[in-house]
């Protein structure tokens, strides 16, 4: 049978055509008035799309580059800061600031899990310069308090710096930037904005503008004072990937259009999309007899399962792949061949939820042995659409 290739990766992420055209037709150099006419249109719906009247920059990188920008740009060596870890993109943090000579002190949760407040007020010190965080961890799917966590920070010295790795939970989850006073947050082209690798984006307070002028840890690709100073103008430092920025201006222009025309609304849209998707498969998931793997503290980005005892979630990821062209992710470091993972962020529709969970239905029975009744997955999911669109939300269901 045909099997179309189904990408349900948490990033790279499915590619949205208008996107791919619009990256096609980028025959640009990037000191020229087209592309400072296009970089200026994109830096303005970025802002709109992080939801901030600060700041926001592109750098040429993956996402991991402007989570290193977050710490040469903000921190001297030596400076005490602190880490909230659960997962690999916490121990990312760690292995950054450690590289850059930081004091990290560490407050930790279990795989699959968030972190106890408690802990991190009883955590919190005066000195800290930053507390760097996720919004979601990928590698686990749990999602954390960034509101939480923001609170904590003005009600003790209000000092500290918020620095946030929104890679994963922007396009998921809302923030009020500004609101709460997040220093910086970052995202990435191949995540919930529906383009390819590439590109990071950040923005950043005056706050921590501020901090740039005193910080002393070496940088040069990363600087980001040098960016600002060439992005209000339309500029970059270096070459930009100029087909990435015109294919995010396509995405971004495509997330408007799902708030008829209004950035703002399209991406509450978009977020709608991924909580109600998420929803949909965790129960599927559950009603296959699947155990999710962050259930107490659940992402929109992504859903992670684990496979019964004694299963090895490689051969389900081989399956899905084999039998039906569906790419979904293992679990990474220890949690590999526990675990697999799909995602929801960016350019995923109901019925691609419908699809996942039609192919696990024959995976769980015939890969894993588990006893299965067609359709109990995909009604469950059915369930939890129909509910979402009746809901007290008459925008959502009209979207
Ligand atoms: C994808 C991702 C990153 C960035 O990874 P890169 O490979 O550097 O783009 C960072 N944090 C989280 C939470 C992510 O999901």
């Amino acid at each position: 049978m045909i099997r179309k290739t189904r990408l349900y990766t948490p990033g790279p992420t499915p590619l949205l055509p208008a996107a791919q055209f619009a990256m096609a037709a980028a025959d640009m150099h990037h000191r020229t008035p087209e592309f400072r006419a296009l970089l200026l249109k994109v830096l303005a719906q970025l802002k709109v799309f992080v939801g901030t009247r600060n700041e926001v920059l592109l750098l040429a990188s993956s996402g991991t580059g402007a989570m290193e920008s977050a710490v040469t740009n903000l921190t001297s060596p030596g400076d005490p800061v602190l880490i909230l870890s659960a997962g690999k993109f916490g121990e990312r943090w760690e292995g950054i600031a450690k590289t850059y000579g930081c004091e990290a002190d560490v407050v930790r949760a279990p795989y699959g899990e968030t972190f106890d407040l408690d802990e991190v007020r009883a955590a919190i010190r005066p000195g800290h310069k930053v507390l760097y965080m996720q919004a979601t961890d990928t590698s686990t799917t749990a999602r954390h308090n960034v509101e939480g966590v923001a609170k904590l920070l003005k009600e003790a010295s209000g000092e500290t710096l918020l620095v946030v790795d929104g890679i994963t939970g922007l396009g998921t989850t809302l923030f009020d930037v500004d609101g709460w006073g997040i220093d910086v947050l970052i995202g990435g082209s191949q995540k919930a904005v529906m383009i390819p690798p590439g590109l990071a984006y950040l923005s950043v307070s005056d706050r921590a503008w501020a901090a740039m002028e005193t910080a002393k840890t070496p940088r040069f690709y990363f600087d980001l004072r040098k960016e600002r100073k060439n992005q209000v103008k339309g500029e970059s430092a270096y070459t930009l990937p100029v087909a990435l920025v015109a294919g995010l201006g396509g995405a971004l222009d495509y997330i408007a259009s799902q708030g008829g025309g209004d950035l703002e609304k399209g991406r509450m849209a978009l977020i709608d999309n991924a909580e109600v998707n998420a929803a949909a498969t965790r129960a599927g998931l559950a009603a296959l007899g699947f155990t999710l793997f962050a259930a107490k503290s659940p992402a929109a980005a992504a859903t992670a399962v684990s496979v019964p005892e004694g299963m090895n979630s490689g051969e389900v990821i081989k399956a899905l792949k084999a039998r039906f062209g569906i790419v979904a992710a293992n679990g990474q470091g220890e949690m590999m061949g526990k675990i697999f993972r799909v995602a929801h962020l960016g350019f995923f529709d109901y019925l691609d939820t419908v699809a996942l969970l039609g192919a696990m239905e024959h995976i769980a029975k015939d890969t894993l042995g588990m006893p299965v009744r067609y359709g109990e997955a995909v009604a469950a999911a059915q369930q939890v659409y129909a509910e979402a669109m009746n809901a007290a939300q008459p925008a959502l269901a009209a979207r």
